[in-house]
């Protein structure tokens, strides 16, 4: 087993927990924020930025990086770690998501996905296995599953599907992890992680009966850590946190639960209070190329005129390096004048603001104030 979960401190009076994730390239402290590195790069930020803002795992498109450089080519580079000088974790999702998301998907079959490439409409097969060979490519320490996720409303057929084929493809990318860990690897530059810890993913929707269907399907294979998958896919916000909290309380306590896809500030206190250690989203970066600065006294869109002859750092109670040096007014002619510095400069600004409100929800968890974090970022929305 590559990865190890050790809890150091529980919340009494909600699912909150501290932990320590020991992966091949590091410890994580969770609960943990990761910015997400599409294509091997988080947009605007180098890694020695990442490094400075305290991000300690990042996340890294499988989708993305088959099609564009292929695994190949980061094999015989040694790895994605050593491929983009990131020598710490690194998560990689399996590419089903992408697939879907970004309209590819041509066919689901018992086999695996048919997709066309978004970059050149080429025809493309992901099966579970070839999404674990990809990752052990890869050389992530941590990879996923291939998973059927839903779209928001879906019939109950349609979920129902989703999670038995869900379940059937975790146990193939389980048997193939395995057979992968048997064989001696290729060589290459530089050993590759040498197992990789496979995370299974529930699925099931707002259906409680499925939710808890799936996490029966994927306990019996006993995997290294779950994922709550299928969730911020539209349904209302109070479903949401509904099935984070009903999903984790029935995951096993002992390992780390992972939360995909989610989301805002608000919702990284609301979903480690039901029992989430690890996160993941666009929203920091996302919004940050467009203007959308997310701050102490809330959200702060730098295009706005108002802004204009502002002296003041995007938020005053920020100590990142974009809030000790430049000012509103500066930032927002950037992203006038189409300059790239500006959304270089919201971006490191918003991925702090994340990371550094974990590192106070971790904080509060640790100290034993989670409770009193938690009432209090209610009572600032
Ligand atoms: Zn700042």
């Amino acid at each position: 087993m590559g990865l190890r979960f050790e809890i150091v401190a529980e919340d009494k009076a909600t699912g909150a927990r501290a932990g320590l994730l020991h992966t091949p390239h590091g410890i994580v402290e969770t609960p943990v924020f990761m910015p997400v590195g599409t294509a091997g790069s988080i947009k605007g930020i180098t890694q020695a930025q990442l490094e400075e803002l305290g991000v300690q795992i990042l996340l890294a498109n499988t989708y993305h990086l088959y099609l564009r450089p292929g695994r190949e080519i980061i094999r015989q580079m040694g790895g994605l770690h050593r491929f983009m000088a990131w020598p710490h974790p690194i998560l990689t999702d399996s590419g089903g998501f992408q697939v879907m998301s970004l309209k590819g998907l041509v066919r689901v079959t018992e086999d695996g996905f048919w997709f066309k490439s978004h970059l050149d409409g080429s025809s493309h097969f992901l099966s579970p296995e070839r999404a674990v060979e990809i990752q052990v490519a890869l050389g992530a320490d941590i990879i996923m599953t291939l998973d059927e996720c839903v779209e928001y409303p879906a019939s109950r057929e349609a979920l129902q599907r989703a999670v038995k084929l869900t379940g059937r493809w975790a146990g193939r990318s389980k048997e193939k992890l395995s057979a992968l860990s048997s064989q001696p690897s290729a060589p290459s530059p530089q050993p590759l992680v040498p197992s990789p810890s496979l995370f299974g993913i529930v699925q099931g929707g707002v259906d409680k009966d499925l939710r808890r269907e799936s996490v029966e399907s994927l306990l019996e294979l006993d995997f290294e850590g779950y994922a709550v998958g299928g969730l911020s896919v539209g349904e209302p916000k109070a479903e949401m946190y509904d099935m984070a909290e009903y999903t984790a309380q029935l995951l096993p306590r002992n390992r780390p639960r992972y939360l995909m896809g989610v989301g805002t500030p608000e919702d990284l206190v609301e979903c480690v209070a039901r029992g989430i250690d690890m996160f993941d989203c666009v929203m920091p970066t996302r919004n940050a190329r467009n203007g959308g600065v997310f701050t102490s006294q809330g959200k702060v869109v730098i295009k706005n005129a108002k802004y204009a002859q502002d002296e003041s750092p995007l938020d005053p109670a920020c100590s990142c390096p974009a809030c000790r040096r430049y000012s509103r007014s500066y930032i927002r002619h950037l992203f006038l004048a189409g300059e790239m510095l500006g959304a270089i400069l919201t971006s490191q600004h918003n991925l702090h603001f994340y990371i550094d409100r974990m590192r106070k929800i971790r904080q509060s968890v640790l100290s034993g104030a989670f409770a009193e974090f938690l009432s209090g970022a209610r009572a600032e929305c």
